[in-house]
């Protein structure tokens, strides 16, 4: 097992975490039907995890929903945050669920057929910063995050939470 190199993450709840001790594979971001309605997004980012690498359960497990006879798609049954795609052809983790997913850059596209029409045109939308929304600033001022931090915590949740 390669030392050299770990990457924690888990869902938004914190009850789901792990850990790939190991290089990770290729990052891709996938616009099949399939994973659009895994993620309730536009497309999926996936990346797999080199051979050798491990991935570790740290807290918690996926539940699974198979969604054909080939793939099975993990999530965190308490919040819903999906977190896997497990088929024959290997194993892919979120992305977005990565403690550092800055670091995970997507080099391939899979399933282009499903592409929605309006996909490549996304980051050429208009912008704003949280701050600049004056409307959403009383409601960021008193906003109290029950997500789990992008790092690994002895015990969560910590303190009394609803
Ligand atoms: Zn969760
Ligand atoms: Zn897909």
């Amino acid at each position: 097992m390669t030392q050299s190199e770990s990457h924690s993450g888990g869902c938004q709840c914190g009850a789901v975490r792990f850990r790939v001790d190991g290089g990770l594979g290729t990052a891709s971001i996938c616009h099949c039907r399939m994973c659009q309605k895994a993620f309730g997004a536009f497309y999926a980012p996936l990346v797999g995890i080199e051979k050798g690498a491990e991935l570790t359960w740290t807290r918690g497990e996926p539940a699974y929903f198979q969604s054909s006879n080939h793939v099975h798609r993990g999530f965190c049954r308490d919040c819903g945050t999906p977190l896997t795609y497990e088929a024959p052809d290997g194993l892919g983790l979120a992305i977005g669920a990565f403690d550092h997913p800055q670091e995970i850059v997507p080099t391939v596209q899979y399933g282009v057929e499903g592409k929605l029409p309006y996909a490549d045109r996304l980051t050429g939308l208009p912008g704003t910063r949280s701050e600049e929304d004056e409307i959403a600033l009383p409601f960021l001022a008193t906003m109290v995050s029950y997500q789990h931090p992008d790092e690994d915590t002895d015990s969560w949740p910590q303190g009394e939470q609803q």
